[in-house]
C-alpha cells in the first residue's frame, strides 16, 4: 500500500467511526414524557424524539438520544407531554369563516337558509385562502398536524396548507348542484384532475377525490370519481350515513344503505374515508371492515345537528379503521381535536350506557394512529416511531388544571385543551414554538377574517 493510499484509507475509517458515534439530527424534541401510540403503547418518561430529513430517526430516553446524536435544533419539552400530531379526519377548513353564523337550527333549514346562500354569495378563491389560513392557525394552535378537507377552490386550500406547513389530505368536492367553483360535474371532474396532477408528489399535500355523498353525487359521478382516484392512486373522501334523512333518501332512491350503494358502485376499498357513519348498520360495518375503508367520527357536529350518536362501541369492537374529525367549524364551532376526543369518550359512554367503552387510550388512538389508518397512511404518520414522518406536538403542563398527573393519557383526553399545546412539528419543521406560530402572520390572518365577517353579513342582508 502506498503512503497516500494508506492515509486515504485511515481517513475513511475514522469518518465511519465518528459517524457511528454521533449521527447528526436536524431536530431533537426532548425532556418530556413521550406517548408513542406505537404497537406496545410505550410511554417513555424523560424521553426524546430525534428527527432528520423530516423523518423520525430515534425515540427513546433523552439521555440515550443525547449520546447518539449531534443536534442542530432543540425543542425542550420542559417536562411536558410529547405525542404524535393529531389527525383531524374530517373538516371543511374554510368554513371557519361561517363560525357562529347560524346556530340552533335544523340541518335542512341551516343548510338552505344560511350556509348555501352564504357560500353562493361569498365563496371565492381568495375567501377560501383566507379561511384556510385562519383554520390552519387554529389547527396548529390546538395540536393538529394533518387535516382531511373537502371543500371548493381546493387549490387555495392546498396553497394555504403548504404555506402553514401543515399536512393535508385535500379533496375538491364533486356535488350534484352548481358549486361556487365549478358549475357542472364535467367542470368539477376536470378541476379535480388538474388538482390531482398539480399536487402529486408534494411532501405535505396528498390530493384526493371528494364526491360529496351517495345522496348528493349521482352513480355516474361516483364511478367517475373512482376512475380518477384509480388513475392517480388517490384517496377518496365521502360523507356516509350522517343523518336519518340521508339514510332514508338513499334507501328510497336505490333500495340500499349509502354504504351498500357505494359498495355496489365499486367505490369502496382501502384509501376511502367515509365521514360520520352515524347510521351504519351491522352489515355496513362488515362491508367497511372487509374493504378496509376508514370512518371519521365527528361527535360534536353530530350532537350539535342532533344527527345521532355513531355506533363507536361497535366500530371499535369490529376493528374498523376509525378516526376522529371536527367537521366544518360552522357545525362545531371550532377545530379543537382535544374537545373532540373528550366528546367522543363521553358520547360513546353516554349513548351505550357503558362507562368502560371508548377508554382514554382508544380515544387518543382514534385522534392519531386511527386517523392515519382510516386514511391508509399508517405507515407514514399517526405514531412516534423511527421511519415515520416527524409530526409531533408538545403539550405543556403549566396549568394547575393539569395537576397532579397519575396517567398522562387520561389527562390528554379528559383534561387537556387545545390551548395547552405549546410546540408543533410537521415533517420535521417547527411550525409553532412556545405558542408562537412561525409560518403565518397571526394578526393579519385574524384581521382579514373579521373583515370577511362584515362581507358575509352584508351578503345575507343582516
Ligand atoms: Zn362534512
Amino acid at each position: 500500500m502506498t503512503r497516500a493510499l494508506a492515509l486515504a484509507f485511515a481517513a475513511i475509517v475514522s469518518t465511519a467511526t465518528a459517524s457511528a458515534q454521533t449521527a447528526i439530527a436536524d431536530l431533537v424534541v426532548r425532556h418530556g414524557t413521550v406517548i408513542t401510540v406505537d404497537r406496545e403503547h410505550r410511554v417513555i418518561s424523560d424521553g426524546a424524539v430525534a428527527v432528520r430529513d423530516g423523518r423520525i430517526v430515534a425515540v427513546g430516553k433523552a439521555a440515550e438520544v443525547g449520546r447518539q446524536f449531534r443536534v442542530r435544533e432543540v425543542v425542550d419539552a420542559g417536562g411536558g407531554l410529547i405525542l404524535p400530531g393529531l389527525v383531524n379526519a374530517h373538516t371543511h377548513a374554510p368554513m371557519v369563516l361561517f363560525r357562529g353564523l347560524a346556530d340552533d337550527r335544523r340541518l335542512m333549514d341551516w343548510l338552505q337558509q344560511y350556509i348555501f346562500p352564504a357560500e353562493k354569495n361569498n365563496v371565492t378563491a381568495e375567501f377560501v385562502r383566507a379561511g384556510t389560513r385562519l383554520a390552519a392557525l387554529e389547527m396548529i394552535r390546538s395540536g393538529t398536524t394533518t387535516f382531511v378537507d373537502m371543500y371548493y377552490f381546493e387549490d387555495q386550500v392546498a396553497e394555504a396548507c403548504q404555506e402553514a406547513g401543515l399536512r393535508g389530505v385535500l379533496g375538491s368536492t364533486l356535488i350534484e348542484f352548481p358549486a361556487p367553483d365549478n358549475k357542472t360535474i364535467p367542470d368539477a371532474l376536470a378541476y379535480a384532475e388538474r388538482f390531482l396532477k398539480r399536487w402529486a408528489d408534494d411532501p405535505l399535500v396528498v390530493p384526493a377525490v371528494a364526491p360529496h355523498s351517495a345522496y348528493l353525487a349521482s352513480p355516474e359521478t361516483l364511478r367517475a370519481a373512482r376512475a380518477l382516484a384509480d388513475r392517480y392512486h388517490a384517496p377518496i373522501l365521502v360523507h356516509v350515513s350522517e343523518s336519518a334523512d340521508e339514510q332514508a333518501q338513499v334507501r328510497e332512491r336505490y333500495g340500499r344503505t349509502p354504504t351498500e350503494q357505494l359498495q355496489q358502485l365499486g367505490i369502496l376499498r382501502r384509501g376511502v374515508l367515509g365521514a360520520h357513519g352515524v347510521w351504519l348498520t351491522a352489515s355496513d360495518r362488515k362491508i367497511l371492515r372487509e374493504t378496509e375503508v376508514g370512518v371519521a367520527h365527528c361527535p360534536q357536529s353530530n350532537m350539535k345537528l342532533a344527527s345521532g350518536a355513531a355506533p363507536v362501541r361497535e366500530m371499535l369492537a369490529d376493528g374498523l379503521r376509525l378516526g376522529l374529525g371536527t367537521d366544518g367549524a360552522a357545525s362545531n364551532n371550532d377545530l379543537d381535536m382535544f374537545e373532540e376526543m373528550l366528546t367522543a369518550a363521553l358520547l360513546t359512554k353516554h349513548s351505550s350506557g357503558d362507562p368502560t367503552v371508548a377508554p382514554a387510550a382508544a380515544v387518543l388512538e382514534m385522534a392519531t394512529l386511527g386517523g392515519a389508518r382510516a386514511l391508509g397512511m399508517e405507515d407514514r404518520i399517526g405514531s412516534l416511531e423511527p421511519g415515520k414522518r416527524a409530526d409531533l406536538v408538545v403539550v405543556g403542563l403549566a396549568e394547575p388544571r393539569l395537576h397532579p398527573i397519575y396517567d398522562p393519557i387520561s389527562h390528554l383526553v379528559y383534561v387537556a385543551k387545545g390551548a395547552d399545546v405549546r410546540d408543533v412539528v410537521v415533517e420535521g419543521r417547527v411550525v409553532m414554538r412556545d405558542r408562537r406560530v412561525l409560518t403565518l402572520d397571526e394578526k393579519a390572518v385574524v384581521a382579514e377574517a373579521d373583515r370577511l365577517r362584515d362581507q358575509v353579513r352584508r351578503s345575507l342582508g343582516r
